[in-house]
């Protein structure tokens, strides 16, 4: 069972109906356990590893209408592909999860790179000296 942290603590990092996703995912092919209910705390599936259990039926909201899950995924247009619900899952929450991270993680990048870029510059620089002096040294003019 999902030991719960009191408060609902076990908040994902990305978007709640991604991370549900993925147990619904785990539990329809087989890889996890069952989902049997919503946590009060966090909202995010109960699982069980009691084999037979029934699982509930756990709505995702996407473009293409409501996804009904529980041991396989309908759609309001009918049965639909485990892999295909994916990609459309992936595709409406993917994207929402904190826009700025990606900008700040570049942003630090760039600042923790160029400490390196201006050692590097320094060090190309000064051995370009020496070859120009050592090119200088042998071009003695006769
Ligand atoms: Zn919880």
């Amino acid at each position: 069972m999902h030991v719960e942290v009191n408060g609902g603590q076990r908040k994902p990092a990305e978007a709640p109906e991604l991370a549900a996703w993925r147990l619904l995912h785990d539990a329809i092919t087989g890889a996890g356990h069952t989902v049997v209910g919503v946590c009060d705390g966090c909202r995010q599936p109960l699982l069980s590893d009691q084999p037979g259990i029934a699982a509930i039926v756990w709505t995702i909201q996407t473009p293409r209408g409501p996804l009904q899950i529980d041991n396989a995924v309908r759609s309001p247009d009918g049965p639909m592909a485990t892999e295909e619900a994916d990609v459309l899952i992936q595709a409406t929450y993917a994207e929402r999860v904190q826009p700025g991270q990606a900008v700040f993680s570049g942003m630090l990048l760039t600042i923790m790179t160029l400490p390196l870029l201006l050692w590097l510059g320094a060090g190309f620089t000064f051995f370009s000296f020496l070859y120009l002096l050592y090119r200088g040294g042998m071009s003695v003019p006769n």
